[in-house]
């Protein structure tokens, strides 16, 4: 606790202890009944009941509020020595933090107010306190589980933004969509501009949903792919030709695309799905 100036002559230090919860908060924080009733750190002044203890004044009272009956422990407020900008007060916790019909494991705040004689409030402070028989132990324990936490929600928060983004990338409902990922190249920009300058020869993988379709595809990418064998003459005398179907004559040129992707139509899925 700062002061900006010293307090009135006669002021007074008070620590309580009380339950950090709000669900256990109405309870007077007191000693285990086992530790209350033994021989051992009982034949002081304090009460045996009490949790907090002033070490090494012998000018500590105890009270028990008679309205709460809350515990507390009062000092007379003492300036810091010549050279000193604190006054230090030891208290003594006469319980550990999971005693049992005591604090049981509920965590408890110490409040720390700064009292006139009379009773006027004139500063408060309150910390967290946990009384442990082994302090690095169950600071290690603490540290450990709190980092497994960490990353258990780190976890969490990565496979609930890629639900999300899955679920992003539905199709709304009612449209289906029947080519997945249709004109992605299998292979990345930057390589293909490594291999294939001109990108004739790239390869692009195009995964079809039915049988039919694919046979259809299939068919325009073989005659695709045969007119690239047959130079551009035959080609044109194939045309001529009169065929028995078709009756239809070309006059756009001789259909054969010169330039432009090449498509590939592969059966098997790809790896992605
Ligand atoms: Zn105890």
């Amino acid at each position: 606790m700062v002061l900006e100036q010293a307090p009135p002559p006669g002021a007074l230090l008070r620590a309580v202890a009380v339950y950090k919860k709000s669900k256990d908060v109405a309870d007077v924080v007191r000693r285990c009944p086992h530790h209350e009733r033994t021989t051992e750190n009982n034949e002081g002044p304090a009460p045996a009941g009490h949790l907090v203890r002033v070490e090494g004044n012998n000018q500590a009272r105890y009270l028990s509020d008679n309205n709460t009956g809350r515990h507390s422990v009062l000092v007379p407020y003492e300036p810091p020595q010549v050279g000193s900008d604190v006054t230090t007060v030891l208290f003594n916790y006469m319980c550990n933090s999971s005693c049992m019909g005591g604090m049981n494991r509920r965590p408890i705040l110490t409040i720390i107010t700064l009292e006139t004689q009379e009773g006027q409030l004139l500063g408060r402070r309150s910390f967290e306190v946990r009384v442990c028989a082994c302090p690095g132990r169950d600071r290690k324990n603490e540290e450990k589980n709190m980092r497994k936490n960490e990353e258990e929600n780190m976890r969490k928060n990565e496979e609930e933004n890629m639900r999300k983004n899955e679920e992003k990338n539905k199709p709304a409902p009612g449209t289906k969509r029947t080519v997945k990922e249709a004109g992605l190249p299998v292979q990345r920009p930057e390589d293909n501009k490594k291999s294939c300058p001109g990108g004739e020869e790239e390869i692009f993988t195009l995964q079809v949903r039915g049988k039919e379709r694919f046979e259809i595809l299939k068919k325009i990418n073989d005659g695709l792919e045969l007119s690239d064998l047959v130079p551009a003459a035959d080609a044109e005398r194939y045309r001529q030709k009169p065929t028995a179907k078709s009756t239809k004559k070309e006059k756009d040129g001789p259909g054969v695309p010169k330039k432009g992707k090449r498509l590939l139509v592969k059966e098997e899925k790809s790896d992605s799905d």
